[in-house]
């Protein structure tokens, strides 16, 4: 096969799926010169507020499938739960990017965690769930019980602590495929971004704390302030993981670091990443103008802290504060264009640039 040439400013980037990580994706394209065109099933999706053109179509309707491909140069998507199906047909007629192999293992939790583990990356020890019979030779305990398929933000998870419980949370999870895994005393969560390019360049974002409630990302926080050792290890794993996929575009590999030092995968997904946001702001390349950079067979750019930053989710009714936002001369709000503010839903994000001169925190817990 010959060498892919780079498409050059003026070239259309197909995205799959229209919400929030698409717009942005979309705003940064069109910085450098890009069209987008978005498909998605949705009458009115919010990457489609911001981009040239959107093809209404559900994710099995090949001949939509078709003719969105025909229309542009490049694909990708923008969620990693896109059934393998429709990007093995934009396949057929344009480079997907990153491809199919991240989202086949990104889409099933054990056939994940088996990745991680070949490529030598640290995760917690694990089992799979899908009989009494592996109730009875559960070891990982107490753990976190959760689906293999399906699962976000917390969704289709119980936290367990003995084989009774293990067997209610299994019931109530439908007794569907699930992944048994122990529970791991974090002393913080992190995620490891890694571009990788059309040459297989790889570059890794500045890492940042991530803090959660109610399973929800709330904070990014850089610089992290941890040993440079561990964020070696961070980094190092991420690069692996790009590597291992052979990925052209970005990947997040959310991590735990432990009490005592170690590091241990959580879950990757090959897009960009919330923990992420803050780099639109605070860093010399937004993750979304790099996975452009990536797909389109740019050089990557660079990735130096511009200042330290917090990012913090506005969920649900907190985006109605935006004139508090506006008025915050630290802070860069962001707003994603969804009509309805529902409870948990991720309505926007603001970024508070140089944090010396900040008001602390709300809803940053680590657990
Ligand atoms: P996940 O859906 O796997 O990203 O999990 C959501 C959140 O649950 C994570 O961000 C952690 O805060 C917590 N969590 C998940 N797995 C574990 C684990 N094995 N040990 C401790 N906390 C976990």
């Amino acid at each position: 096969m010959p060498a892919a040439l780079p498409l050059p400013p003026g070239s259309t980037i197909g995205i799959l799926g229209g919400g929030q990580l698409g717009r942005m994706t979309a705003l940064a394209a069109a910085r450098l010169g890009y069209r987008c065109i978005v498909y998605a099933p949705e009458d009115d999706p919010i990457a489609a507020q911001v981009c040239a053109a959107h093809v209404q179509g559900a994710y099995d309707d090949v001949s939509t499938l078709a003719r969105f491909a025909a229309q542009v140069d490049v694909v990708t998507y923008e969620f990693e739960n896109v059934p393998e199906g429709a990007v093995l047909e934009c396949e057929k007629l344009k480079p997907v990017r990153p491809g199919v192999k991240p989202i086949h293992f990104a889409q099933h939790r054990l056939r994940e965690k088996d990745f991680l583990r070949k490529l030598g990356i640290g995760t917690a020890d694990y089992q799979p769930i899908r009989s009494e019979a592996d109730i009875a030779a559960a070891t990982a305990l107490p753990g976190i019980l959760k689906t293999c398929t399906e699962g976000y933000d917390g969704k289709g998870q119980a936290r367990v602590t003995d084989k009774a419980g293990l067997s209610a949370a299994w019931e109530k999870l439908g007794r569907r495929e699930c992944i048994l895994e122990a529970m791991v005393d974090f002393e913080c969560e992190v995620s490891a971004i890694v571009a990788r390019g059309l040459d297989g360049a790889t570059r890794c974002f500045p890492i940042g704390i991530n803090g959660h409630r109610d399973g929800i990302l709330r904070t990014t926080t850089v610089p992290s302030g941890l040993p440079a050792t561990t964020l070696a290890t961070v980094e190092r794993f991420g690069i692996e993981l790009a590597q291992g996929l052979d990925l052209v575009g970005l990947v997040a590999l959310e991590m735990f670091v432990t009490k005592d030092g170690r590091v241990l995968a959580n879950e990757m997904a090959p897009r960009p990443h919330n923990s992420g946001h803050w780099t639109m702001d605070a860093c010399a390349t937004s993750q979304f103008e790099q996975l452009v950079r990536a797909i389109c067979g740019l050089p990557l750019g660079p990735v130096d802290v511009l200042a330290p930053s917090r990012m913090e989710n506005l969920i649900g009714d907190e985006a109605n504060d935006w004139p508090r936002y506006l008025a915050e001369p630290t802070a860069r709000l962001h707003l994603y264009g969804k009509a309805e503010a529902r409870p948990g839903r991720k309505m926007g994000h603001v970024t508070y640039v140089l944090p010396g001169l900040l008001p602390p925190a709300s809803g940053s817990s680590t657990t």
